[in-house]
């Protein structure tokens, strides 16, 4: 197998490691998924983000998580579409290939003692409970059982409240998991990490976060699916098809996007074909 590629950046003494997992075809007609997209809208996102279309016009996806490294800490923020017999199963290319980024990084999932899901959709939530794997995703262990077995993992109580309109089963197939072994935390709101922070960015999902990094003027949004695309680079007001709240999350992308000047921005997304982009 060739070595993966992690890329990273820093913001100060952090480092921010992009993690993929899998690339895939998007389960709609792009149109679909942005019904108010204009020809030239499409375009320019194409230009700016040539690898997510195929030669057939359809929206080729990444799928990937991030680690923030640093002294006080090791945090995993998503945890990609997970192994073959994943909750993401029924659409996604699983196996995911996670835990083979997570060694190419040099990280051991027994050292993260922070994991950041932002939010219940089945290709964020992947590897955070499996079934029948190892931290190598490797030999069988039947029981479910967090993969970061020492991570305390944080969730929106809004996202949990919201868990029967989400996707009910992921009650079993994770939230008990984690309670049983003591390692869900319910956030309300935006929350102080050891390395940056967490902040609501609702409408995705009602309890939809992201983390952001910071270090002066420096700064790095690990946004999960606050946007999908780069056509919402482009025009943080164009709706998604797949977002519960469409208007809220307008409102969270472009807070999130609208930086003081002389401050730099960079974006952590888990779907752009580059893992790093900036507004
Ligand atoms: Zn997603």
């Amino acid at each position: 197998m060739t070595p993966m590629r992690t890329p990273a950046i820093r913001i100060g003494s952090a480092e921010i490691i992009a993690l993929p997992d899998a690339t895939g075809p998007f389960f709609s007609p792009r149109a679909e998924a942005f019904p108010d997209a204009t020809a030239e809208q499409w375009a320019a996102a194409d230009r700016l983000d040539p690898g997510a279309v195929d030669a057939d016009g359809r929206w080729l996806l990444q799928f990937r998580a991030f680690a923030i490294r640093a002294e006080q800490g090791l945090t995993v923020v998503d945890a990609g579409i997970g192994p073959a017999d994943s909750p993401a199963a029924s659409w996604a290319p699983v196996p995911g290939l996670l835990p083979q980024s997570l060694a190419a990084a040099g990280i051991d999932p027994d050292e993260v003692d922070t994991v950041v899901l932002t939010h219940l959709h089945t290709d964020h939530i992947g590897w955070a409970v499996v079934n029948g794997h190892n931290k190598y995703g490797e030999t069988p262990r039947p029981d479910p059982h967090p993969y970061f077995p020492n991570a305390e993992y944080l969730l929106q109580r809004r996202e949990l409240e919201a868990i029967d309109s989400l996707n009910p089963q992921l009650r079993g197939s994770l939230v008990e998991p984690l309670e049983a072994t003591g390692q869900l935390r319910l956030l309300d709101g935006d929350t102080p990490l050891r390395t940056g922070r967490v902040v609501a960015t609702p409408g995705h999902t009602p309890g939809h976060q992201s983390v952001l990094v910071e270090d002066g003027r420096d700064l790095a949004v690990v946004t999960g699916d606050l946007l999908v695309h780069a056509v919402q680079l482009l025009h943080p007001e164009l709706a998604y098809a797949h977002e519960v709240d469409p208007e809220e999350a307008r409102r969270s992308r472009e807070r999130m996007l609208d930086v003081e000047a002389g401050s730099v921005l960079r974006l952590a997304t888990p779907h752009l074909t580059e893992p790093f982009t900036s507004p």
